[in-house]
């Protein structure tokens, strides 16, 4: 009979899932760097690209470091994060709002890589494999770093942008039925072609 695997099998294989779910990711940055207007958002994607690369050759000094074959193993929960991504590229929205779409799918990937990154830092030092632990925290903080990037981006005008678009119409009503009177300065039907 075959022995029960221990938690260093388990370490292994996430190692592969991650490293196919790198992999992936160097294929889906682009994606969305060339699917962004804004160009401070098109340069985060690039740069994280870059860094993916590096994270790519970190897991190798992983591997070896535990004398470990290089090997991915192909990670179902990020090509489903690529595939929404995929989808909401598809849709046909204005820019900022598909900017704040972009930001909303790499955010979801960042975060996948967090949690990835945070199990294999936690076992790493679980099983005193202190070399593969500190190269394994560094991608997690760079993953860390890529997601308050996006958020400061979302947050730092993008997000805005798209809503001003999408609710100048709903708020004046919502302030006439509200309220019962009008937003100052509105005029009926100026503010173009209602979204939806
Ligand atoms: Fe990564
Ligand atoms: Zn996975
Ligand atoms: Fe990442």
């Amino acid at each position: 009979m075959a022995e029960a695997g221990t938690l260093h099998d388990a370490f292994i294989d996430e190692l592969r899932d991650t490293y196919d779910a790198e992999r992936q990711l160097t294929k889906a940055l682009p994606k969305l760097a060339k699917a962004a207007s804004s160009a401070p958002l098109r340069e985060a994607f690039e740069s994280h690209l870059a860094e993916t690369q590096g994270q790519i050759e970190r897991l190798e000094q992983v591997f070896e470091s535990l004398d470990e074959k290089v090997r991915g193993k192909h990670c179902d929960g990020i090509a489903g994060i690529i595939e929404e991504g995929k989808s909401v590229m598809e849709e046909d929205f204005d820019d900022d709002t598909m900017d704040a779409c972009l930001i909303a799918a790499g955010q979801r990937a960042e975060h996948y890589e967090m949690a990835a990154y945070g199990t294999l830092v936690a076992w790493a030092r679980a099983m005193g494999h202190s070399e593969a632990a500190d190269l394994l925290q560094e991608t997690l903080d760079e993953e860390k770093a890529a997601d308050e990037k996006l958020s400061s981006l979302a947050e730092g005008g993008i997000n805005q942008s798209a809503a001003e678009a999408t609710h100048s119409d709903e708020d004046e009503e919502a302030v006439a039925v509200g309220g019962g009177a009008r937003k100052k300065g509105a005029t009926n039907g100026k503010s173009g072609a209602r979204r939806r």
